[in-house]
């Protein structure tokens, strides 16, 4: 009989869960609450809380809205949604996680009392993504946001450069942009490197590294748009090339499955168990 296991190490870290913790109390008040943005960046958990009640609107929506409750998600927002909400009597549920919370401290801190001709903020993190414009608020809107090497170009590498790295990037890719980076300052390179990554990603590598080399095939459950997926994902994939990325149980290609021993499930910061567990039970009733 082959073989089903999920990867225990997988699903929700203690960011989402406190968002979603928070979510549910609200809701089960009975009262409406807003969400500013995907509360969590999988479209099958974020569709179980709009089933209790929780209603996701974008940044154009919350400034429209007055007298009402809205939860900030983990991934945290810039001072402007602080003001407009205190300008339009909307109460914050604050669910910024707080490793991103101290991150937005942090660069704050060096951006005020940096001195602006002689240095520069840098933010290694994807441009847009929700966690890199609360970060980017920090500093009036002047970070600089850097994907890859292709961005370089846009640091003034005469500057004295503060590099911080969004909380769910690799170490290996933010060492990259360090190394990059004080290479084009020359002999006076003169760069401070923050590592703020989240362990609670980086530790996980390791890990999915070695349940991925134990599995004939691995389903990475996780939603398209989820940061530490995408960097969880590649690890498997390096290790274990029958991996597959999925969304759901609509998504598995069930040919692959045939013949498999031994088949992994695991996923990202951002995949409910109870979404693993539903793929666990789908390929178990395929392959059984
Ligand atoms: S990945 Fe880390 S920083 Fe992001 S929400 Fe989870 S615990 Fe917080």
């Amino acid at each position: 009989m082959p073989i089903v296991e999920i990867d225990t190490k997988s699903g929700f870290c203690f960011g989402v869960v406190t968002a979603i913790k928070k979510a549910e109390e609200e809701l089960e008040k009975g009262n409406i609450l807003y969400c500013l943005g995907d509360i969590v960046h999988n479209n099958e958990e974020v569709e179980r809380l709009k089933q209790k009640g929780l209603v996701t609107i974008n940044h154009e929506e919350f400034k429209q809205l007055k007298n009402t409750k809205v939860l900030l998600r983990a991934h945290g927002e810039p001072p402007e949604t602080y003001r407009i909400a205190e300008e339009n009597n909307i109460e914050i549920i604050d669910a910024t996680c707080p490793v991103v919370l101290r991150l937005q401290q942090q660069i704050k801190e060096a951006y005020t009392k940096g001195d602006r001709e002689k240095e520069e903020i840098v933010i290694y993190g994807k441009r847009g993504h929700a966690e890199v414009n609360g970060l980017v608020g920090q500093t009036e809107g002047k970070a600089i946001v850097i994907e890859g090497s292709e961005d370089w170009a846009l640091v003034d590498t005469t500057k004295k450069i503060h590099l911080y790295s969004q909380t769910t990037k690799s170490v290996e890719g933010l060492n990259k942009m360090a190394e990059g980076l004080r290479r084009l300052q020359g002999t006076d390179n003169n760069l401070e490197y923050h590592d703020t990554i989240c362990r609670q990603v980086a530790n996980r590598i390791p890990n999915i590294r070695e349940f991925a080399i134990k599995h004939d095939m691995i389903l990475f459950v996780c939603g398209e748009k989820s940061s530490n997926g995408k960097v969880l994902f590649e690890e498997c994939k390096k290790v274990n090339p029958e991996t597959q990325m999925i969304s759901n149980v609509s998504m598995i290609d069930t040919s692959k499955l045939s013949g498999k021993k031994n088949i992994g499930i695991c996923g990202a910061t951002s995949t409910p168990k109870w979404l693993m567990e539903e793929v666990a039970e789908f390929v178990k009733s395929i392959i059984e």
